[in-house]
């Protein structure tokens, strides 16, 4: 016969949980009595805890499901197992509930980086003002100025000095005042009123290291270069 106990949790197992209940019955009140010895106490803990190195077709199995002292150490001892099942089941749920909330807090903080990437692809908006640069105060030229951006996309607006000439600009990010090792560099047409000219150019500086380097702008008509100190931070 199958072992069933009652209290299953699959329904289509009702109708065999059912039978069980009512042999366990019939059982417990003595209808049946087998003539041998009862197993021992570690096989009806085995049995309790349906163990699967208890095969069905072992007669003490046969026994102790006819044999109301076994049957009443059996009810004795599952709860006792039911209550060790449910505890394991309940750590299992534990554990898979963390495990879902970590989830969730990774893609919390993806969530939570991606607006900022996408910040980080919308360029910086930076003005450069230039417009003392290189003039003369008591008859010392002014020290250059130093400018400063950040290691990121940037759309630089340039205020270009006193007397700077209209027309297309070359603006560039160099190692050295040379205009070596070019780490970004765009060019646009100023634009300006009367004798204040501006310049913006978008300059990807991502993947520049902070520190020291130089900004230049090139009159690309009169190929005369700039350079100021800059720093990236
Ligand atoms: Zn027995």
């Amino acid at each position: 016969m199958t072992l069933r106990w009652p209290g299953s949790s699959h329904p289509e197992d009702d109708f065999e949980a059912w039978i069980a209940q009512r042999h366990q019955e019939r059982v417990l009140d003595g209808s049946t009595t087998p003539t041998d010895p009862c197993p021992d106490e570690p096989f009806l803990k085995g049995l309790a805890r349906k163990s699967k190195q208890i095969a069905l077709s072992d007669p003490r199995v046969h026994h102790a499901a006819n044999c109301p002292t076994c049957m009443r150490r059996l009810l004795a001892l599952r709860p006792a197992y039911e209550a060790r099942r449910r505890r394991l089941v309940l750590t299992a749920a534990v554990a898979c509930c963390c495990l879902i909330f970590a989830a969730f807090v990774v893609l919390a903080r993806r969530g939570a980086e991606t607006p900022r990437q996408i910040a980080n692809m919308a360029p910086i908006q930076q003005t450069v003002d230039l417009w003392n640069a290189g003039t003369l105060r008591n008859g010392q030229p002014s020290p250059l100025q130093s400018v400063t951006l950040p290691a990121a996309l940037v759309k630089v607006t340039i205020i270009l000095p006193h007397f700077s000439e209209s027309g297309q600009y070359d603006v560039a990010v160099t190692r050295d005042q040379a205009g070596h090792d070019l780490l970004a560099h765009g060019s646009a047409t100023a634009t300006g009123n009367g004798d204040r000219e501006e310049v913006s150019v978008n300059l990807d500086l991502r993947n520049s290291r902070p520190g020291s380097y130089f900004l230049s702008t090139t009159h690309e008509q009169n190929q005369a270069s700039y350079y100021y100190p800059l720093q990236i931070r």
